[in-house]
């Protein structure tokens, strides 16, 4: 049987960080397993001028990236509280320029790396199990080409994304706050040059959302609660073309393109964290470990600093170094529901509706607890 210092579950950027991380700057031997065949289109594109300190804590620089996986964005343009679209540019506000990513190249780019520096990846890996034996962590997996395989490992991380089971499986308590979700499409449009610029709408049900990706394709998402979707049937074609034909700041903008997709998709999108202790020799990293609302941009910024600092904590000789990690998380969580919190409520047109409802004063205290 194979053993590993560390094996990581989940090839998203915080599972890729995280490998890099334990072999640039601990000298690990990492396995990443992989559920996908990594062919899937990556969801989440806005970051701002901070990932390139994470880049260059794993040894990269974005050169390696090529030339235009970080695209300058131009800044947004938002009906968002009132009927008066405003405009915001990167250049001119306080947090500085942000950047359009290319997902497939900052993604691919991150993973050949670390096999490039001697890292495993195993894709289509299906029915992980996991089990703690003493101090070592049994990982038992099936593969539609090499069967059943089984591995060893010192340490475990879990960075396989929002819906991780792993953390339901081991006991540890999840926090959730709301139940958003995005059903979206990737837009393409032949002659348009779609400018690098987000454009957002809150309507009574939610808000939409578009981002120009390349010259030629935009994604554009309806975030709403999932109970809302459902009536609405928000998650159907025809229906969500109706409610997105009446956005002002995005339809006129769409004239003529089209869907790059036979359907629209659906992603969980909600804010939520581990709320208990790990195990031993354990830890979580990006969205599993904590996820926030699209409307704060912190996805992936955040998948990239808590896979450094997991990691690092991790397989830290000092005590209590997990701990700190994880009072960090609740402490970053705690201010970005302040920060989410204060976004919603600067929209006051629909207080009565149950999606503004929910994120009334203090909405982001009410916190439920699942898989106890
Ligand atoms: C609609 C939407 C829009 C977003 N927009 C933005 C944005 O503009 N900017 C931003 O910064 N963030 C955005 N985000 C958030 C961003 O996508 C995530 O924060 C980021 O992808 C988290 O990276 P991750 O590696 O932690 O998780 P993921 O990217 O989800 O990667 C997890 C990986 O684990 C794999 N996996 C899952 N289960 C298993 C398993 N059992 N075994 C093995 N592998 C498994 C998955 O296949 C996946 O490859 C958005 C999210 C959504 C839903």
């Amino acid at each position: 049987m194979d053993k590993y210092d560390v094996i990581v579950i989940g090839g998203g950027p915080s599972g890729a960080a995280c490998a890099l991380s334990l072999m640039r700057h601990h000298n690990k031997s990492v396995l990443l397993l992989e559920r996908s065949d990594f062919t899937q289109q990556r969801i989440g594109e806005q970051v701002s001028h901070s990932i390139f300190d994470f880049v260059d804590y794993l040894g990269l620089s974005p050169e390696d990236f090529g030339a235009d996986c970080f695209v300058p964005n131009y800044g947004k343009i938002s009906y968002w509280g009132s009927d008066i679209a405003s405009s915001h540019h990167s250049l001119f506000t306080a947090q500085g320029q942000t950047y359009q990513l290319d997902r497939a190249v900052f993604d691919e780019t991150l993973l050949m790396t670390v096999v490039e520096r001697g890292g495993t990846i195993i894709p289509r890996c299906k029915q992980i199990k996991v089990a703690q034996q003493g101090s070592v962590w049994q990982v038992q997996l099936s593969h539609p080409a090499q069967g059943d395989l089984d591995f060893q490992s010192d340490y475990l991380i879990d960075a396989s994304g929002r819906q991780s089971k792993l953390g339901g499986e081991l006991g540890i308590e999840r926090t959730v706050t709301d139940q958003l979700v995005g059903v979206g499409a990737f837009i393409h449009h032949p002659q348009r040059v779609f400018e690098q610029q987000q454009r957002i709408e809150s309507c009574e049900y939610g808000w939409w959302y578009m981002a120009g990706l390349s010259k030629e394709l935009a994604v554009v998402t309806c975030f709403t609660d999932v109970d809302l979707m459902k009536e609405m049937k928000l998650n159907r074609q025809a229906i969500w073309n109706t409610h997105l034909a009446k956005t002002k700041a995005i339809a006129p903008y769409l004239q003529g393109s089209h869907s790059t997709q036979a359907r629209l998709w659906v992603k969980q999108a909600n804010s939520q964290y581990y709320s208990s202790a790990f195990p031993e020799r354990f830890v979580a990293v990006g969205d599993a470990v904590a996820s926030f609302d699209p409307v704060s941009s912190m996805g992936i910024g955040f998948a990239m600093s808590s896979a450094c600092h997991g990691a690092h904590a991790l397989i830290s000789a000092e005590e209590g170094v997990v701990q700190y990690y994880q009072n960090d998380i609740q402490r970053i969580f705690d201010e970005y529901c302040e920060i989410k919190d204060r976004i919603y409520q600067k929209e006051q047109r629909w207080v009565g509706l149950p999606f503004w409802q929910r994120r009334a004063l203090f909405a982001s205290l009410e916190r439920s607890v699942v898989n106890v």
